[in-house]
């Protein structure tokens, strides 16, 4: 739909990762002129798999993105639980979740999905090397302040800047993100995909999990309980991890051993307390900066693609930015609140240690969750932005 107003607005985006490249694709098919704005020097091959939903699916859909990546077809992810020595707690193929609800699921790398929407949304749009260092704004427009010292007015301006978001922390000021407890490992290495069961694998106070991704790639991650900041060099983590896990399920051990140790990533986990407000006057947040969530269901890039969507559809239907913001919020807070609090819980109880604890929990997993994994997942899943 096009916007009623007939003179060009410009929306400043603080960020260009998934979310921020989404919006300026989103908000670009609504008529809006669109000037993204990312620190990095230049956008590089970063980060390892992401699982892509159902749900994110239908929203790369509305940006006219979803076709390209259906016909290729990638492996799909499983939302599958094992225990560490590969006994199954909770399983579901991915063509019952895809008959369910309609649409499949994959497993990208983080590159490729940047890749794809930086090309659908053109270079011309993003200014590389440009950290905002504060914004500022009055009833005419909202201005971003970059580090070089320049800087630039628009009608919007809307914080995709991540997790540590500059502008959330001029609009809300809520201090650090809150630490899980944990740490997560992830890597990606050549792997027979035959030999893998796709699915995350869990112990005492670590969990590790597996995904196939096209090119007989596969992609995992593990999981440790470790007091924050607790870092060590790509190569010993590695060694680390061979350690942790070396009598796990096979191919856990294997999948290890084959991967590079320098291109081991770590990452503390942390989310924020969900807000009930993401705006102030002509400045909104979206993705992480907005709903930051451990990744424990996958959703976290997913619903940034959801609110990038949402967030066009509520500009489109308001001429006044305020109205559509309060809209923008109305369809998005409510569920990324559930999700981040879900994946929170679901990470809590992964990282258990106790062992009486986690066989009672694989226990109650098995018997009493798994007969109603479908009503717990496809509300997230099957999801129609
Ligand atoms: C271990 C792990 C596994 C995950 N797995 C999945 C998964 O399978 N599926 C899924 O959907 N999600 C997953 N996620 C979550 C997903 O990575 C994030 O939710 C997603 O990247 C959020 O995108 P974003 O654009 O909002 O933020 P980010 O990806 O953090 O991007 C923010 C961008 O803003 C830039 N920036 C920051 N500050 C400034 C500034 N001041 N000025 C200019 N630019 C700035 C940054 O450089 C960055 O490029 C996972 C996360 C982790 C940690």
């Amino acid at each position: 739909m096009a916007p009623h107003n007939t003179v060009t607005r410009r929306a400043l985006i603080i960020g260009g990762g998934i979310g921020g490249l989404a919006t300026g694709i989103a908000l670009r098919r609504i008529g809006w002129e669109v000037n993204v704005f990312e620190r990095a020097a230049e956008l590089r091959e970063v980060g390892a798999g992401l699982g892509i939903w159902a749900n994110a699916m239908r929203a790369l859909d509305r940006l006219g993105l979803a076709e390209a990546i259906r016909i290729a077809r990638p492996p799909a992810p499983s939302g599958g639980i094992y225990t560490w020595r590969g006994q199954p707690v909770m399983t579901e193929s991915h063509e019952a979740l895809e008959q369910r609800v309609g649409e499949i699921s994959v497993v990208l790398h983080r590159a490729e999905l940047l890749d794809l929407l930086y090309g659908a949304l053109g270079a011309e749009y993003v200014s590389l090397g440009r950290l905002c260092a504060r914004i500022s704004q009055n009833e005419t427009g909202v201005t971003a302040v970059f580090a070089d010292g320049s800087q630039i007015t628009g009608d919007l301006l809307i914080g995709a800047d991540g997790i540590n978001s500059v502008v959330r922390s001029q609009i809300i000021g809520d201090g650090a993100p809150i630490y899980a407890g944990y740490v997560a490992y992830r890597g990606v290495t050549q792997f027979d995909p035959t030999r893998i069961i796709a699915g995350e694998y869990w112990g005492r106070g670590k969990r590790f999990g597996m995904a196939p991704m096209s090119g007989d790639r596969v992609y995992w991650w593990a999981t440790r309980n470790a007091p924050a900041g607790d870092r060590m060099h790509a190569a010993e983590a590695h060694a680390l991890l061979r350690t942790l896990f070396k009598e796990w399920a096979d191919p856990i051990p294997a999948i290890i051993e084959a991967t590079d140790p320098e291109a081991v990533l770590q990452h503390d986990i942390a989310d924020r307390q969900p807000l009930e407000r993401w705006s102030a006057g002509r400045v909104t947040l979206l993705g992480d900066a907005a709903h930051p969530t451990t990744p424990n269901l996958g959703q976290g890039a997913c619903q940034a693609l959801e609110d990038a969507v949402a967030l066009a559809d509520a500009l489109a239907a308001h001429d006044d930015i305020a109205m559509a913001l309060r809209d923008y919020e109305r369809r998005r807070i409510p569920r990324t609140s559930r999700i981040v609090l879900q994946s929170r819980r679901i990470g809590q109880i992964g990282q258990w240690s106790n062992p009486l604890a986690c066989s009672l929990r694989d226990s109650l997993l098995r018997n009493l969750f798994a007969p109603r994994q479908a009503a717990a997942i496809d509300p997230i899943v099957g999801y129609r932005i």
